[in-house]
């Protein structure tokens, strides 16, 4: 008889210290990766690490940590730490944090006010409107109803609409993250992100409670060493990140 059914495999979290970083390390990893079926990520550390999420059966994942042992040429690893880790489920190999593209928040104020959100994916910028705004609180979890895309050219436009306005209330880059590749991840109603703007800082997620027209989603910001619970940062910083004006300054001055 066959013996019971393996599981899905394992997963370890490794660290290869050594010249790994600028050598094309994580690109040969993913190349890699790829050929032996493994998932999870790729990232580089700011101390000069890098580190790597493997998952999948288990001949494939020591066979990626063998690989890892040696890298890319160029490389020169000097030690491979592996830890028992989890399977996180990802359904790819992803670098991760290096910029996927910009975000804006505008804060805009039109038969309703809110402020939009959005995300460079593909060259266009998918977009959320927030009517209470982004926060820092992991416990506000905020209505974000998806709109239409934008162009990139409108990410920076500030000034009166004049049945409103628009400010730039904050900018920056963002990483994609989570399980499933973007814009797949956006599709299926559940995406991840760290954003690296002047203000808003760190992991949010976006998860989608209601399909339809107009889907409802909700914007949420996860618990790291950003997050800021308590805080209010609408309320505490409304200035545009361009002009420092506020949107009622904008708007009075159309
Ligand atoms: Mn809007």
């Amino acid at each position: 008889m066959a013996g019971r059914a393996k599981a899905k495999g394992k997963g370890v979290r490794v660290t290869v210290r050594g010249r790994v970083q600028a050598v094309g390390f994580r690109e040969a990893a993913v190349r890699r990766a790829g050929e032996l079926g493994v998932l999870g990520w790729v990232r580089n550390e700011d101390d000069g690490t890098v580190v790597v999420q493997a998952e999948g059966p288990d001949a494939a994942v020591d066979a990626l940590v063998e690989w890892l042992g040696e890298g890319p040429r160029g490389a020169a690893v000097e030690e491979v730490e592996v830890e028992k880790g989890k399977v996180e489920g990802h359904e790819q190999f992803a670098i991760r944090g290096v910029s996927a593209g910009a975000f804006v928040i505008q804060e805009h104020q039109a038969t309703a006010h809110h402020w939009d959100l959005r995300l460079e994916v593909d060259g266009v910028m998918r977009s959320w409107a927030v009517p209470k705004g982004p926060s820092m609180d992991p416990a506000q979890k905020r209505l974000a109803v998806q709109v239409a895309d934008h162009e990139k050219s409108h990410n920076d436009f500030e000034g009166g609409t004049g049945e409103g306005g628009v400010i730039v209330w904050d900018r920056g880059t963002y990483e994609q993250g989570g399980r499933v590749p973007w814009p797949e991840a956006i599709e299926r109603g559940h995406a991840v992100f760290v954003l690296h703007g002047e203000k808003l800082e760190g992991g949010f997620a976006l998860q989608r409670t209601r399909p339809g027209e107009k889907p409802q989603w909700l914007l949420i910001k996860r618990k790291d060493d950003a997050a800021r619970p308590g805080s209010d940062l609408v309320a505490e910083s409304p200035g545009s990140v361009v002009s420092g004006k506020t949107l009622a300054e904008v708007i009075a001055a159309d």
